[in-house]
């Protein structure tokens, strides 16, 4: 996930694909930070990414055989996504803060 810091307001955000280059705030040029995901986030990736197929299979009426059970996972799984990314991003963002500490930012 990328992080963008801004020098001049110092105000550390979630960089979108919506706000390139400028502080959402002041719009000066943020510093972009990167941090790479961890396990938790590739799980929530995983999940969403299977309860996607199981959603495809739904709407084209494939039978993966599992009966009821097709529904109950695609709840389970965007369920542990969430609660995965959740968690994910709150690592992610203290991660961020910590870099953010580093004189050399400043
Ligand atoms: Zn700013």
């Amino acid at each position: 996930m990328k992080f963008q810091y801004c020098r001049n307001c110092k105000t550390l955000q979630k960089r979108s694909w919506y706000s390139f280059f400028s502080c959402r705030r002041c719009g000066a040029k943020p510093v972009v930070i990167y941090i790479k995901t961890g396990i938790i986030g590739y799980v929530a990736y995983a999940a969403t990414f299977i309860a996607m197929f199981l959603v495809v299979a739904k709407v084209i009426e494939y039978d993966l055989g599992l009966g009821d059970l097709n529904l109950y996972l695609m709840f389970g799984l965007l369920t542990v996504a969430m609660v995965c990314m959740f968690y994910e991003i709150g690592r992610e963002e203290r991660l961020a803060i910590e870099k953010v500490k580093d004189p050399h930012l400043r």
